[in-house]
């Protein structure tokens, strides 16, 4: 097995859990495998079909990405093809004459042609393995139910021989039975990895200028690749502009663009010509950069799963990255309110979605370690070295504090006071007026400035005051209900209690604006990949990379991943042997590639030069 993954993917050891799932697959044994984003599920059945014991069928209701999966798995040197709706003709026809004459040993397949009942006539040899890719979608627990994925335990049936090979990169423990239940597994080896991904460092701060707080976090990538994710196409177009005009190479993506701007939004950004997308959730499936260095929500999503996953598109080659969200309690009720439109949502989806508002709403104001509350959302143990956390998120870097515990009730109790007082007339501003002492008409007229919690927290500010019940919001002690189209801020009966002094309180204090500083020095440091001296070759060689790409049609990434870049710029190999050493180069790209980067790590411009590549 190792002189199969050093031979096609140059690598020398495998990542966690890979060599069970391959060792799996091919005693023909079932397996779940639940493995982070970047943790390298793809090897799991790719490294059989390598070894050539027969065919692997990989299912997938990305069509998007398979023509780049293949690209990849071609460039391994692997027999690879896909059939999807997509294909044009000849490329169809070619994957059938390659399947019949049984030259295939990886084919990526979509739900729909799999079920379209012609395939496995033309398949010269029996299937030796099905992998089923981004298998929480056939849960309805998960957070991207595909009602089609219910059908492929039909079609595996079809198949006892062959082994399957569940896989997600984000499964709760529930989601993961369910996975085992709908798609028959038969006594499936649970490969469950660590859900933490130790590359990233997390940050989650009250929204208040959103564009202001979005362009701090860019500028501190500077020429980075990045996506802003934004809960509407107004929002989404809004930010693209104020980054335009800050000078950032950005484009917006979103449904209501015309099919061609989108295309050449998510082409410019795969292939690198633009460093930041701003997108609606729609972007995003499709796209698999592994250097995107930052991952910004600029609106709260509908669940951690979301989170886990939007935000798990940062750093999937390993190397350090950021995700940041922007959190304010109103995001909560307007996915609730959304989902709701549905005026036919069952009962039991209904209490899903109360709990994955509630989770999400506790992950981006609860001032605890943010991997610990990732990880432990995923149903793992998280125990960072050392006393400091995890170093890598806002709290463990000490950009948002905790109160004291006795101040924390003591500050709770002032801010749901002056929630009783409002009676839940009124929504949160003026909650958050009427503690920070902010007269206006309303309240002047109410006779509320007469009131003792009147202005009870002036010095705290006002983005504390909003945080703070936002904490309360989603710790349960206050509400927010609809009465008509206005929201109204109210206190539960949690609430009450915890003004008796019964029950107990965390409340974070935000960031105040001036630790900008500090957190770009925190950031920075992890973001430097290579030292001052070998930028500029990483550089070069990130030219280089792009010529290729661009010559040869594939996504930067596919031709080498920025790992392979950073360990040519640290160990400037001179020969073709040292080339291979290095980890990422394998026997083929060796061969197309390796004399054009030779060329450049011994100081050569990158060129594109006839007969090079
Ligand atoms: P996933 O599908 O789990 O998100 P991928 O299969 O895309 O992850 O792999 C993520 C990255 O890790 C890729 O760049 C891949 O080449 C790399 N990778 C996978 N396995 C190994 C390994 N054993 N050693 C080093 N890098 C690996």
């Amino acid at each position: 097995m190792e002189k199969f993954l050093r031979k096609h993917w140059g690598y020398d050891s495998f990542r966690p859990l890979q060599r069970e799932a391959v060792e799996t697959a091919l005693s023909g044994r079932d397996a779940l495998v639940v493995m982070p984003t970047g943790g390298g599920k793809s090897i799991c059945y790719q490294l059989p079909a390598a070894m050539e014991r027969g065919l692997v069928l990989v299912i997938s209701p990305l069509i998007a990405l398979m023509d780049d999966q293949v690209a990849a798995a071609r460039e391994a040197g692997l027999a690879a093809d896909a059939l999807h709706s997509n294909l044009d003709a000849a490329r169809r026809r070619s994957a059938y004459r390659n399947l019949a004459e049984g030259k295939t040993r990886l084919l990526y397949v979509s739900p729909e042609r799999l079920f379209a009942g012609d395939l496995f006539e033309s398949v010269a040899g029996k299937p030796m393995l099905f992998a089923l890719d981004e298998a929480h979608c056939v849960s309805h627990w998960g957070h991207e139910f595909r009602p089609e994925y219910r059908r492929l335990r039909e079609v595996l049936e079809r198949f006892p021989d062959a082994a399957r090979m569940a896989l997600t990169a984000t499964a709760t423990m529930a989601v993961q039975d369910d996975i085992c239940a709908q798609l028959g597994l038969r006594e499936p080896a649970r490969l469950v990895g660590h859900p933490d991904r130790a590359n990233l460092v997390y940050r989650a701060f009250a929204r208040r200028d959103q564009l202001a707080q979005i362009s701090a976090v860019v500028r501190r990538h500077g020429g980075e690749g990045g996506i802003v994710y934004a809960q509407t196409r107004k929002d989404v177009e809004r930010i693209a502009a104020g980054l335009q005009r800050a000078g950032v190479s950005c484009a917006a993506y979103h449904a209501g663009l015309p099919a061609d701007e989108r295309r050449r939004a998510q082409e410019g950004f795969v292939n690198e010509r633009l460093d930041v997308i701003a997108a609606t959730i729609a972007f995003g499936m499709g796209i698999d950069r592994s250097n995107v260095r930052f991952v910004i929500h600029a609106n709260t999503p509908r669940s951690v799963e979301h989170y886990q996953q939007e935000s798990g598109r940062a750093g999937r080659d390993g190397l350090p990255a950021e995700c940041v969200l922007l959190f304010a309690a109103s995001d909560l009720v307007m996915h609730r309110k959304l989902a709701l439109l549905d005026g036919n949502i069952a009962p039991e989806r209904r209490l899903v979605l109360d709990r994955q508002l509630r989770d999400i709403g506790r992950y981006a104001v609860a001032p605890v370690c943010r991997h610990r509350l990732l990880t432990e959302h995923f149903g793992a143990r998280y125990e960072p070295n050392g006393a400091e956390g995890c170093k890598a998120c806002d709290v463990c870097l000490g950009e948002t504090k905790s109160l004291e515990p006795a101040e924390a009730v003591l500050t709770a109790k002032k801010v749901l006071s002056a929630a009783w007082r409002a009676e839940g007339r009124f929504g949160k501003e003026y909650v958050v007026n009427l503690l920070f002492g902010h007269l206006d008409e309303r309240m002047g007229r109410n006779g509320d400035d007469k009131l003792k919690v009147f202005a009870l927290l002036k010095d705290a500010g006002k983005d504390a005051i909003r945080s703070w019940i936002d904490q309360l919001t989603v710790q349960g002690f206050l509400e927010i209900t609809e009465d008509g189209d206005y929201p109204l801020l109210r206190i539960t009966e949690a609430g009450r209690a915890l003004c008796r002094d019964e029950g107990t309180v965390r409340l974070g204090v935000p960031a105040a604006p001036a630790a900008g500083k500090k957190k770009a020095k925190a950031s920075a440091k992890n973001a430097a990949l290579v030292s001052p001296e070998d930028r500029e070759l990483f550089e070069r060689l990130r030219e280089l990379r792009r010529l290729i790409s661009a010559k040869l049609a594939l996504p930067p990434y596919v031709v080498f991943h920025d790992t392979v870049l950073v360990e040519m710029s640290v160990n400037k190999p001179r020969a073709p042997q040292e080339l291979l050493e290095l980890k990422g180069v394998g026997e083929q790209k060796l061969a197309r590639y390796g004399a054009a980067f030779l060329k450049v790590i011994a100081g050569a411009p990158p060129e594109d030069e006839a007969g090079l590549f």
